[in-house]
């Protein structure tokens, strides 16, 4: 059996986890459009290499949380657990990361574009900016 590391509550029995599958799949925006074709990419894809995997992983018999973790998924060793939203340190979870076919998809480039500000928005810095003038 497996021994998790929850990073809430400590190493726990894998029993009392719930695999989530791949993660670092980014969810394009409401705003965003993309092809049908990219966004069965995205909804439809994933991954299930032999060797190191980043996993989302839920403590559900236990504070219910969700984390990440760099798994082998022929010898289960855990390389590393981190938080949700935040990228793996250890060298080789990086480069697993970094060397994932997600990195240049249509959905992540979409999901990172910066959302337009609103013409209100715009009038409110340009007030700011005559106060700056005075
Ligand atoms: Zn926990």
């Amino acid at each position: 059996m497996l021994i998790i590391n929850c990073p809430y509550c400590g190493p726990r029995e894998e029993s009392e986890f719930a695999c989530g599958g791949e993660a670092h799949i980014a969810r394009p925006l409401a705003e965003n459009s993309i092809s049908d074709a990219e966004f069965a990419d995205y909804l439809f894809l994933r991954d299930n290499p032999k060797g190191l995997f980043l996993e989302r992983w839920r403590h559900t018999a236990g504070c219910r949380r969700w984390f990440n973790v760099a798994r082998d998924t022929v010898t289960h060793e855990i390389i590393e657990v981190y938080p949700m939203g935040a990228l793996p340190r250890k060298a080789k979870a990086m480069e697993t990361h970094a060397a994932s076919w997600r990195r240049n998809t249509a959905a992540e480039k979409a999901a990172q574009k910066p959302v337009r500000q609103k013409a209100s928005t715009r009038k409110t810095g340009g007030t700011a900016s005559k106060r700056r003038s005075r």
